[in-house]
């Protein structure tokens, strides 16, 4: 037999122990056979070969394998690229590069990242891993009035928790003066002037398609008052608008704002500067600077492309490519900025986290696992159409991740006692999950037990019923309930009962979010509360440990007398 099959041989069974700790023959010939099919008529020749590699590496230990297949097939350690599936969603990008794509991420500082966010970063980033390109994160404060610090804080920490990295952080408002230089050569080519009027003034001629005398002014009247801007002017005194076309009918291109006087200290430079440029000039000239190849934003900007592209135009500067999706939103559960914040300043919800609210903190604190809302972002795609998601698709993506980890554990919620004679210990031992090894608990019992009050209303005296992980219990007297043990015989039409006993049972609450709003309307039952019994086995749980409440659904401990229901 040749080396090279030789080496096949040995490389296949170092492969499969490196993944699955040992190897078997039978495995390694079916490899084999894939990658040379010419040797299925050889089967006899090579197998004795087989099975002594597949002897030898069986002995070696995890680190000997990994130490032969760094020396001889190195190949094997490098990382394998992501599976193509996770950006199924995502259809090509046009006009991008290999290696050549910029994209980035520019949150305001002024609130809590939601599920939106999460949607425009997610799929930021999934574009420039797609084609080896980067990501940058660039603050976009320059409305002081808005932002603050906790909130840039708290951006980065959501960004985190989504294991959404990028190559570059930056602020907007790092780049004043820069902006400053760009404006000034707007007004030195007579693209943009300085007005006066009074906002009531502005908003009507804005309606009316009427011009207005500032913008009739000399050069001369917009540089005086440019200056003017930065000293003797106070908020409200002037701005600098561009000179579109108050007749367009694209309503944005009706000589927008570029650069508005703000008194209130900024977060990050406080008092050093005090006009600050529109979201529509400082993104423009920013995606250019900064080298983004593709600009995404979420649907409702679509009219300020105009504006995006004529202001680069005008300055001859590079320019992206915009494009839009649609936003991401649950149904009765706001996103908006507008609506959170009274929802919080009036207590109506607890604050940023509150399980009710569509925000990281909030989905975090409920169970949701960061990598079910990246699947979740990808399968809706890149599509304009608006996207008011049921939060059950997302829950279904989190179930299948939650499960296999989420510990078994019995609660009861509205406990009956029962009684149960001749039990054989007073100590049962049960597995923490139905089919993953992920630990058993141990737990004393008595002849005292609560189950569920609906459960007992369906006792019959005579019956049998199963406590699950326990065993069989006949129940010999209605009311009280009482029963005695009768055997561990798992038999199919038997119902099945949990329980908790009594001795140790623990109190706890239990959080049970749903829907904030119906239509307008605010649901005063959004959160409901409920005291439940568990096992002591809980307390011994870490915070932020999942939990399938049995027969309920999943949970999530949030402190030691506190969890939050995260769904069926
Ligand atoms: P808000 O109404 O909450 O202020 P915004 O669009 O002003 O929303 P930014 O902080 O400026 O919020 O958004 C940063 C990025 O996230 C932008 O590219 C924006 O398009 C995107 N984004 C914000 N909300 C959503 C959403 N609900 N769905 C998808 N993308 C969103
Ligand atoms: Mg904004």
């Amino acid at each position: 037999m040749s080396d090279d099959i030789k080496d096949k041989i040995l490389k296949a069974a170092l492969q499969n122990a490196l993944d699955h700790g040992k190897t078997q023959d039978k495995i390694v010939l079916g490899k084999i056979l894939g990658t040379e099919p010419s040797l299925r008529t050889q089967v006899k020749e090579i197998m004795p070969t087989i099975i002594d590699v597949v002897n030898s590496v069986n002995q070696m230990s995890a680190d000997q394998i990994r130490r032969q297949i760094q020396d001889r097939f190195p190949d094997l350690l490098a990382e394998k690229p992501k599976k193509q599936e996770e950006r199924d969603g995502l259809p090509p990008l046009e006009g991008a590069e290999q290696g050549k794509v910029i994209t980035r991420f520019p949150p305001e500082p002024n609130g809590y990242p939601h599920v939106g966010h999460a949607k425009a970063a997610i799929i930021d980033e999934e574009y420039a891993k797609m084609y080896g390109g980067k990501l940058i994160l660039r603050f976009d404060d320059t409305n002081p009035e808005a932002e603050r610090l906790e909130y840039y804080a708290a951006i980065k920490v959501g960004l985190d928790w989504l294991e959404v990295k990028y190559d570059r952080v930056k602020n907007t408002s790092d780049d004043i003066e820069l902006l400053y230089k760009k404006c000034q050569e707007m007004l030195d080519g007579n693209y943009a002037y300085v007005c006066t009027c009074k906002q009531e003034t502005i908003s009507a001629n804005r309606r009316e398609m009427k011009p207005c005398k500032c913008s009739m002014g000399e050069q001369e009247q917009n540089m005086e008052r440019w200056e003017k801007m930065f000293s003797k002017f106070k908020q409200g005194d002037a701005i600098v608008r561009f000179r579109g076309n108050m007749s367009s009918e694209n309503t944005v291109m009706r000589d927008p704002v570029l650069f508005r006087i703000i008194e209130t200290r900024h977060p990050l430079l406080a008092d050093k500067y005090r006009v600050w440029p529109s979201y529509d000039f400082a993104v423009a000239i920013e995606d250019s600077i900064d080298g983004v190849t593709h600009a995404f934003r979420t649907k409702e900007y679509e009219l300020r492309n105009e504006l995006y592209y004529t202001i680069l135009d005008i300055l001859k500067m590079r320019k992206p490519k915009v494009m839009e999706f649609s936003r991401l939103g649950f149904e009765g559960m706001p996103v908006s900025k507008r609506i959170l914040r009274p929802l919080i300043e009036e207590g109506k919800v607890s604050g940023y986290d509150d399980p009710r609210l569509p925000t990281l903190e909030a989905l975090k604190r409920r169970g949701v696992r960061p990598e079910a809302i990246r699947k979740f972002v990808l399968s809706l795609g890149f599509t304009k159409a608006d996207t008011l998601a049921p939060f059950e698709t997302l829950e279904s993506f989190n179930r299948k991740i939650v499960d296999p980890e989420s510990i078994r554990l019995h609660m009861v919620k509205n406990p009956a006692s029962i009684k149960v004679r001749n039990l054989p210990s007073n100590i049962i031992t049960m597995p923490n999950h139905p089919t993953k090894d992920i630990g058993r608990r141990t737990i004393e019992i008595g002849e005292d037990f609560y189950i569920e009050s609906e459960d007992v209303e369906k006792l019959k005296t005579g019956d049998a019923i199963r406590f699950m992980g326990l065993g069989n219990v006949r129940i010999t007297n209605q009311s009280p309930p009482q029963g005695q043990y009768i055997g561990d015989e798992i038999g199919h039409d038997i119902a099945k009962v949990h329980w908790v006993p009594q001795k140790n049972a623990q109190k706890i609450k239990i959080l049970i979010p749903s829907q904030l709003f119906f239509g307008e309307k605010f649901n005063e039952n959004s959160l409901e509360e409920i005291n439940v019994f568990t096992e002591p086995y809980y307390n011994e749980l870490k915070e932020g440990r999942e939990i399938q409440f049995v027969r309920f659904g999943y949970c999530r401990k949030d402190s030691v007398l506190q969890a939050v229901y995260t769904h069926k």
